[in-house]
């Protein structure tokens, strides 16, 4: 495995980090404060190149490699000092956009695909429900065939993009008594007559980017609406979520190593018994707990994106990586605080937020118990 980075490599993360810093970190605080999303970073990411990473060039895209993807992302996590928008970006890139990719027909990926591009408009993928989550294959909607399409009933929960969306991908059973294999997933309009989508209104971080709950009553969905085949939605959903698993915390990669600048710079700079609190050895082994896990978790999402490279399986790597990420960045996010003491504990100086973002990362995209069933299962239990 070659870790070393081409010069183009670095230059694209380097050119990552000044975009983000210039243009995703204005009034965060306010912003983060009002849940607000912001369409004009948003188009700011797309126009920088962003959204078309992982979509192919007959799209709009530009099929970059994974190895730069990950690689650029981490820079938007190191330049941009909140972790909304960053797992916005990840969410649509590791989830929409791959279910279209390997799923969707030339029409449907002619009708979506480049309007996600250009950030003209973002889509949901939406699986939760109020009832399930982890055991998602027992969701109660339903997607019953009737001439010339479907009908949806149903309800979605905890939907990244929800209230915003202009499309949803929707997974239903049209077949309740196969069970998973009865499960199909649709592309299904914002305007279409029986779809509602409603924002939670309040959480706990990532509060700039919009989540809520789709109804779907009597929704017709045309036929051509279909993502894949009849049955086709665990497929789908095992693709999706092994991308989205992998590598949507890449962007948290950065957001540690700034985090750990921070203290860094804080620990040398803090006096307390006449002395800078870095020589303390109680506040320098947390620096170098912070440095273990943020070097461990690099490791393994760049072993993840290393397989992929060369074709390999990843599952077991993706948990790990999934896993691994989301746990450091929570306890980094602590010790982070502890380091900067009470200032840690205000919002006026951008600690405290890590911690209220991070939290998000032990649940989405299957949480921390789930990866560990997969870990511990293909170990051979
Ligand atoms: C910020 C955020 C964004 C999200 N975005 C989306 C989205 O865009 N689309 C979407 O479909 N969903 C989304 N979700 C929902 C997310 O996928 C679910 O929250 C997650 O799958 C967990 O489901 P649950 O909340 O219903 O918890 P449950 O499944 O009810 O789990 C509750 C607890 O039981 C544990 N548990 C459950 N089953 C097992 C098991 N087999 N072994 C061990 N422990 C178990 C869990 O680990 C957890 O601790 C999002 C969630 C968050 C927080």
């Amino acid at each position: 495995m070659d870790f070393g980075w081409t010069e183009e490599q670095e230059q694209r993360r380097r050119e990552a980090v000044e975009f983000a810093e210039t243009h995703l970190n204005d009034a965060l605080i306010a912003r983060n404060r009002d849940g607000e999303w912001s369409w004009e970073a948003w188009r700011a990411c797309a126009e920088f190149g962003l959204l078309g990473l992982a979509v192919p060039e007959a799209y709009g895209g530009t099929d970059t490699d994974i190895m730069t993807t990950i690689l650029v992302m981490e820079g938007i996590g190191y330049g941009c000092r909140e972790n909304g928008l960053p797992f916005a970006l990840n969410s649509l890139m590791w989830s929409v956009q791959p279910a279209l990719v390997t799923f969707g027909t030339p029409e449907q990926n002619s009708t979506y695909l480049p309007r996600l591009v250009t950030g003209e408009c973002v889509g949901a993928f939406a699986i939760s429900e109020p009832e399930t989550g982890s055991d998602s294959y027992a969701m109660a909607t339903t997607a019953e065939r009737v001439d010339g399409g479907y009908v949806l009933n149903g309800q979605k929960a905890y939907i990244t993009f929800a209230p915003i969306a202009e499309f949803a991908i929707v997974f239903a059973s049209t077949a309740p008594e196969l069970g998973s294999w009865g499960i199909s997933a649709f592309i299904v309009d914002r305007s279409t007559e029986g779809y509602t989508a409603e924002p939670v209104e309040e959480k706990m971080g990532l509060r700039t980017t919009p989540f809520g709950k789709l109804t779907f009553d009597g929704c017709f969905v045309p036929e051509e609406n279909r993502l894949g085949p009849e049955g086709g939605g665990v497929a789908m959903f095992t693709r999706a979520m092994e991308s989205e698993r992998s590598y949507v915390l890449a962007s948290q990669l950065g957001r540690m190593e700034r985090q750990l600048d921070a203290c860094v710079e804080y620990a040398r700079e803090r006096q307390a018994f006449g002395q800078s609190i870095g020589k303390f050895q109680a506040v320098s082994h947390r620096i170098a707990d912070m440095t273990v896990r943020l070097e461990t978790a690099r490791h393994l999402l760049y072993k993840v994106a290393w397989l992929e490279q060369q074709g390999k399986p990843l599952l077991k790597e993706a948990a790990m990586a999934k896993l691994h990420i989301s746990e450091c960045f929570v306890e980094s996010s602590l010790d982070a605080i502890r380091i900067h003491g009470a200032k840690g504990y205000a919002t006026e100086f951008e600690v405290e937020r890590d911690l209220r973002d991070g939290v998000g990362g032990l649940l989405y995209s299957g949480t921390s118990d789930i990866q560990r069933n997969i870990v511990s299962h293909i170990t051979g239990l």
